[in-house]
């Protein structure tokens, strides 16, 4: 087991972090600036993902990628310290062209889209010329568990016809943002639970389709969107069905191994950040005559965050690991796993940082406030923790039962030492 990136991956790394460091970072404050204004994406955003691609840092999240699509063809264990980097400041991937939920989407799309929606909506995807989000939830039924999913799609002449309401839909508000990948119910009671579920593609400026608000997170509202969306019998071709019908849980389930691993990742990178930001803090802040770094309950806040990065880190690239090595019955346990444990990192090492910067940690004058708040959603999207610890629970009690007794002998039970064998 070799723990050192491979030489490929260091350069990468070192190529992605100069790159940030010289073209991204600078743009930060202009970016923030712009959002503010209201002018989203800002004008400099496409100059920058021009000169990404000619860098060859451009789609670095998909394996898969045919001879003929743009991008990198690195593994999820490859990609998975580039997200790392890139979470640091949470509007560079859009730069790379690895932003969620498109990336998860495109990954989807090369899985099961037909040759014609590939030319539709993948092809512009990958060349970085729309974006995609990704509607599953609902507020009318409690979605952590998406066969209540309401949404509804039937068959009319030749066409699809979709009814029903979405929320916290990530991206949707974005200018670019031209699909709506919908989860939609298409079996009636007869049909089993988990095949009722289709994925249709709708366009953004379908006739029915209504963007209702953009959801603030905890008060904080971003430009991309987190949406509500009305469709009031939106009519889409048949060729717009993704995949076989009723295949919706199937599907989704191939799209979210490594979308999970992209966004642990990018956690990773903020709770890094946070950290750096912590320690540089509390070298510099004197108080009750010493720095905070002097004070041992500091040095053990730092410490911790430490070992729980490091801890979740590792946990993180298994699960990549596992999913480039195909073992899909273990990496569905890893991935449920870094979902529930990143959540858990990000919120804990931000809120020590955020201590440490005292009432300014909380003002949106550092990024750990916004980081906080990430941390805290991260516990609920793509399904709340307790969804995840069930699968990790049931995978762990599945090889409990297939080795039924085999913890036996570690039993002391009193008629197991009167029948004590003899040593000589
Ligand atoms: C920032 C953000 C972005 C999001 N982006 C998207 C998106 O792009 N697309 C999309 O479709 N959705 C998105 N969501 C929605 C998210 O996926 C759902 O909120 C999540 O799946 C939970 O569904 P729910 O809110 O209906 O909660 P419910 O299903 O009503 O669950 C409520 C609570 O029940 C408990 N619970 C649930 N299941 C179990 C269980 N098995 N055992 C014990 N307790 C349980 C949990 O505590 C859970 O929080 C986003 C959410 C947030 C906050």
């Amino acid at each position: 087991m070799d723990f050192e990136y491979s030489p490929q991956v260091q350069e990468r790394r070192q190529r992605l972090q100069e790159f940030v460091d010289r073209y991204v970072l600078p743009y930060n404050g202009a970016w923030h600036h712009s959002v503010a204004q209201g002018v989203f994406p800002p004008p400099f955003m496409e100059d920058l993902k021009a000169l990404a691609r000619s860098e060859g840092l451009w789609n670095l999240f998909l394996p898969g990628l045919r001879e003929d699509e743009p991008g990198e063809r690195l593994t999820n264990l490859e990609y998975a310290p580039l997200a790392e980097i890139m979470g640091r400041l949470p509007w560079a991937s859009e730069v790379f062209n690895c932003s969620a939920p498109d990336t998860g989407n495109m990954e989807l799309l090369h899985l099961f889209a037909t040759p014609e929606q590939n030319q539709r909506w993948l092809r512009p995807l990958l060349e970085g010329e729309i974006r995609s989000a990704f509607a599953m939830s609902e507020p009318d039924v409690a979605s952590s568990d998406p066969t209540n999913l309401q949404t509804r799609m039937r068959r009319e002449g030749g066409a699809l016809v979709l009814s029903g309401r979405k929320w916290f839909v990530t991206g949707a508000a974005h200018p670019n943002c031209k699909l709506l990948i919908v989860m939609c119910r298409s079996g009636d009671d007869e049909t089993a639970r988990h095949a009722r579920h289709s994925m249709l593609l709708v366009p953004t400026d379908a006739p029915g389709v209504t963007l209702e608000r953009n959801i603030a997170i905890m008060q904080h509202h971003t430009p991309e969107g987190h949406c509500e969306i009305v469709f009031r019998e939106v009519r889409v071709p048949a060729g717009n069905l993704l995949g076989q019908e009723g295949a919706g849980f199937a599907m989704a389930q191939a799209r979210l191994g490594p979308g999970r691993v992209h966004h642990c990742m990018r956690t990773i990178g903020q709770c890094e950040l946070a950290l750096s930001l912590m320690c540089e803090r509390t070298l510099e802040r004197h108080l009750f005559g010493k720095y905070l770094a002097d004070f041992a309950n500091v040095q053990e806040w730092i410490a911790e965050s430490r070992l729980e990065i490091d801890q979740a880190r590792l946990l993180v690239l298994r699960a990549a690991w596992r999913l480039d090595q195909g073992q899909l019955e273990r990496a569905r346990a890893d991935v449920a796993a870094i979902k529930v444990v990143t959540a858990r990192l990000q919120t804990r090492v931000v809120n020590r940082a955020m201590q440490v910067f005292g009432a300014m940690g909380l003002s949106p004058d550092t990024p750990l406030a916004y980081f906080w708040t990430w941390g805290r959603a991260l516990q609920l999207l793509d399904g709340p923790d307790e969804v995840h610890l069930r699968s990790v629970a049931r995978a762990e009690l599945a090889q409990a039962r297939e080795k039924r007794g085999a913890t036996a002998a570690y039993f002391t039970l009193p008629e197991q030492l009167r029948a004590a064998p003899r040593i000589r």
